[in-house]
């Protein structure tokens, strides 16, 4: 009984705050009995103020950041790795609570600040040229895992530097991880969040076609990154075969559809794209 009261306590002590929604966050203030703006408090330390700590947010008083630091961690990975390249690019290897490792970079033009981060440790497609497919897919990165990237590389830019372009092209097919991604980039494009305009939101894949009509059918501005790898099917299937260390991708195991089929998701996602 005294070990599951510790381990249920371990659990909650090393939950990121970043795993709660918004919605979730107000939740949680009213039952310890706070008022439900705290939560907003709490979203422009994270996404405006990036607060490296709940001790950072002076606005709250010292009783709540204390409840803040019992319930929560602020970020759960540890930087395992930070290389900052000649022309200022900068890449973060990040080990999550469990040992997995994932990367994001933060690239620097002149006009633009530019951050790719992942949404899967391995990855399932097994395109022929990627060591990240070689042992195919481990899992679905969480919510906070994913969050953590953006805010992480966001806390890297000076003051007066803001992030303007997210590319979702890093390990894994983004597509396959949906239902977590979607709701960080509302997240992410909300107003009170980092206030990013969707149509400056980059989501690669590797072309799957329900996938792509269920991202269609969402409705935002997205932009849609289709890496064919080869200029035919046929060509795609081979490159798929010579694959030896994993499964065919999945993309040819389901049911064939035809190359119309998947011109067709593409421009549904276009229309969408461009109708804004
Ligand atoms: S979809 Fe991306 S991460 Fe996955 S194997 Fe292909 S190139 Fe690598």
């Amino acid at each position: 009984m005294l070990l599951r009261v510790v381990l249920e306590k371990v659990d909650i002590v090393t939950r990121s705050i970043l795993s709660l929604t918004h919605e979730e966050i107000e939740a949680w203030c009213l039952e310890i009995g706070e008022k439900r703006f705290r939560a907003d408090q709490i979203r422009r330390w994270l996404f405006e103020n990036r607060a490296e700590s709940f001790d950072a947010m002076l606005d709250l008083s010292k009783a709540f950041r204390e409840k803040l630091k019992e319930s929560f961690t602020l970020f759960s990975a540890e930087v395992v790795a930070h290389q900052v390249a000649t022309d200022l690019t900068e890449k973060l290897l990040l080990k999550m609570p469990g040992g997995d490792t994932v990367e994001c970079v933060l690239m620097r033009e002149p006009d633009r600040r530019t951050i790719c981060i992942s949404t899967q440790v391995g990855c399932a497609m097994g395109c022929v040229f990627c060591a990240s497919g070689m042992l195919g897919l481990k899992r679905n990165l969480g919510r906070e895992e994913i969050l953590e990237q953006i805010l992480r590389l966001d806390r890297l830019l000076d003051d007066d530097e803001r992030l303007t372009n997210i590319v979702v092209m890093g390990i894994g097919e983004p597509l396959q991880n949906l239902p977590t991604l979607l709701p960080v980039l509302d997240d992410v494009t909300n107003p009170k969040g980092l206030g990013l305009s969707p149509r400056r939101i980059t989501i690669s894949t590797v072309g799957l076609p329900e996938k792509i009509r269920e991202l269609a059918a969402v409705g935002k501005p997205y932009n849609l990154a289709v890496s064919l790898h080869a200029p035919t099917d046929r060509a795609s299937r081979l490159n798929s075969s010579r694959s030896t260390t994993r499964s065919a991708s999945p993309r040819f195991s389901k049911p064939r559809t035809s190359t119309s089929q998947r011109a067709a998701g593409v421009s549904l996602l276009s229309m969408c794209c461009l109708a804004v």
